[in-house]
């Protein structure tokens, strides 16, 4: 079938919904063209954070119905990516084989776990070795000990990620100024703060908080969890994304982010203006 094709029987499938229904799906296409290129911080954040929260609530209830989550997961990134895309005027020292970071704690969500455990499976064996490597090198610390145990993730390869298109959140907008000073730092040399990019800490925040609100909307957890950790404990989980989705708590024993945005009070706010009761 041809595009004019399918757009009018489209059209003719919503023509024939009750109004309420035909309302929802138009109110779900304006919140997609707001969120088209990602949050833009020059714009207006706010009203772009509630409409990629409900874009993503609607998608992860349809991946709570199929029972896989890698269809809101993988539009989560996108969106993520085009928020980093509008960032490119913003001078940092980030650059490709620069990897200090990747030695560090790395949070991801439980959408992002999943997803990055099925990429693995896919994956010649020395990578989901090497997650394991890193995760046995890092158990023992907790995130306030772990700067003092430098590791490099287990998908890092000649200092360079190989799964960067699939990168979590986090890393895709992470940033500094100062690459040296990231060198000392992340290599436990030094306590240096890394000098980083306000713009780059916003728009890492609005993506993250539209993902914690898309997931109270749709029911479900919300915490971060350490990357190693988590994805040796979804891969070696018999049937783990279901159990997750039907409520059962697989990642109890493995170490949350300490640092998560769920209790800040803008969380409230904003669930409230992206679902009005
Ligand atoms: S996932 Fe990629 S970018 Fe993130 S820490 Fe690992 S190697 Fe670095």
């Amino acid at each position: 079938m041809g595009a004019a094709k399918r757009r009018k029987a489209e059209i003719d499938r919503l023509k024939a919904l009750p109004r309420e229904q035909q309302e929802a799906y138009q109110a779900l296409r304006a919140d997609e063209r707001i969120i088209e290129q990602g949050i833009d911080i020059e714009g207006d954040p706010e009203a772009q954070v509630t409409a990629l929260a409900r874009v993503l609530a609607h998608k992860f209830q349809s991946g709570i119905e199929a029972g896989d989550l890698d269809e809101p997961t993988s539009y989560l990134l996108t969106k993520a990516q085009r928020t980093l895309a509008k960032l490119a005027d913003v001078p940092v020292a980030c650059k490709k084989g620069c990897s200090h970071c990747c030695n560090i704690w790395v949070s991801a969500s439980v959408p992002e776990i999943f997803y990055l455990a099925k990429l693995l499976r896919g994956q010649a064996s020395g990578r989901e070795m090497a997650v394991r490597k890193a995760h046995a090198a890092t158990e023992p610390y907790t995130h306030e000990q772990r700067p003092y145990h430098p590791f490099p993730c287990g998908f890092l390869e000649n200092n360079e990620c190989s799964i960067y298109e699939h990168r979590p959140v986090a890393c895709r907008l992470a940033s500094s100024g100062d690459a040296e000073i990231c060198a000392r730092s992340y290599n436990n040399i030094t306590d240096e703060n890394i000098p980083t990019s306000v713009a780059y800490l916003m728009a890492r925040e609005g993506v993250s908080l539209s993902l914690l609100i898309a997931l109270q909307k749709a029911g479900l957890p919300q915490e971060q969890y350490e990357l190693n950790a988590a994805l040796v404990t979804a891969l070696d989980t018999d049937d783990a994304e279901r159990r997750w989705l039907a409520g059962e708590d697989i990642f109890a024993g493995v170490k949350q982010d300490p640092g998560g945005l769920k209790d800040l009070p803008e969380v409230a706010h904003l669930y409230k203006r992206a679902f009005p009761a």
